[in-house]
């Protein structure tokens, strides 16, 4: 089938209608039973968003169900502290998200007298909420027409128009966002929304695409042509970088040394164990280790982890630390090994917790 210049073809209102109207019947008939979809609670709506970036929905649902038991409604998540929050986010990654529900909240309760706003600038005012975020709650909790735009959604919309270029930059960029804009459709805006990712979720998944059970699959530029697997266009991605990490476990009188990562960079306040990293493989880390945390008269090696986060590959070592002298940095704490449970570490210091703390 031949196709017209994107910007005639979406003002067709036959294109419009091989794109939402089918795709609308399709989710009525196939979408999937998720807690979020129960209502239309605006907080329930905008905390399973906030879990759902960059995160998969198989690995949101526990953590959706608990979250909810713990803080049910907005002013509930106001009302807890910052440790509670990470706590409860734990395991999920990306605690940015965590931190700045918190304070949404707590601008709710302050602002908006603890009512979620409906009002699409009041909700773009709310710390963390981006044009995704304001588009998929004002759209599904308050039927606002605005096209929420994620990564499930870019694919689904490059392949059908056949949009080449990089989708995060121009030129691709406004026509992905014309174009979803233009098919959203007044009168079921969250619906349309959420039908187009969950097409992007269930049908036209990145690899192999189910073009055969596909509601729109008439008129779709890359199944006609078979360039399914060309869209969208990947990024250049970035060269992965080693780094290798040295952490101390330094426990007396019952107690653990551990230290909070400061405010910006990843994983921000979470807790860890004292550690250095380093660019290269080295026997000397025990002198940038002593320099940042305090003297020590040795070493022993309990285990060894490799992580890694975004284009990181980290080998993690860690270390029984003999004849430690007082620490150095503020932002570290003898902390009672019984209560190391309690704080929220980054994954990998996590998984050295579990191990060594529990047996302790
Ligand atoms: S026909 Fe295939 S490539 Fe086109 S939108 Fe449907 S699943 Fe995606």
């Amino acid at each position: 089938m031949g196709r017209e210049p994107l910007e005639t073809a979406l003002e067709s209102p036959v294109l419009q209608s091989a794109f939402s109207r089918p795709l609308l019947d399709w989710y009525a008939a196939n979408r999937r039973k998720l807690p979020w979809r129960d209502g239309k609670d605006p907080y329930a709506v905008f905390v399973s968003e906030v879990m759902l970036q960059q995160t998969q929905v198989r690995a949101v649902l526990p953590y959706y169900a608990r979250w909810m038991r713990r803080f049910p409604t907005v002013e509930a998540l106001a009302r807890a502290s910052e440790e509670e929050v990470l706590k409860e986010w734990e395991g999920l990654g990306y605690y940015r998200r965590a931190r700045l529900l918190h304070a949404a909240a707590r601008m709710v309760a302050s602002e908006f007298g603890g009512r979620f706003p409906s009002d699409p600038e009041e909700i773009a005012s709310l710390p963390g909420v981006g044009p995704y975020t304001l588009a998929a709650v004002a759209s599904i909790a308050f039927g606002k027409a605005l096209a929420a735009v994620d990564g499930n959604v870019i694919r689904v919309v490059t392949r059908w128009f056949g949009i080449r270029g990089v989708p995060s930059r121009r030129p691709a960029r406004p026509k992905i966002l014309e174009a979803v804009q233009r098919l959203l459709p007044s009168e079921a805006p969250g619906d349309f929304n959420q039908a187009v990712m969950e097409l992007g979720a269930t049908v036209c998944l990145p690899r192999r695409p189910c073009c055969l059970l596909c509601p729109i699959r008439k008129g779709c530029v890359a199944s006609t042509k078979g360039i399914q697997s060309e869209l969208p266009e990947a990024a250049p991605s970035k060269a992965a970088v080693r780094q290798f990490e040295y952490a101390g476990l330094v426990m007396r009188e019952g107690k653990v040394l551990l230290c909070r990562r400061g405010d910006g960079g990843r994983m921000e306040r979470l807790w860890q164990f004292p550690s250095v990293i380093l660019a290269k493989e080295s026997k000397r880390w025990t002198g940038r280790w002593k320099a940042r945390y305090g003297e020590m008269k040795g070493a022993e090696l309990l285990a060894v982890l490799n992580y890694s986060v975004t284009h990181y590959r980290i080998r993690l070592e860690i270390y029984r630390i003999e004849g430690f002298q007082r620490y150095k940095l503020p932002s570290a704490r003898w902390t009672p090994i019984a209560e190391a449970p309690k704080l929220a570490f980054t994954a990998a210091h996590r998984k050295l917790a579990d191990r060594f703390l529990v047996l302790t």
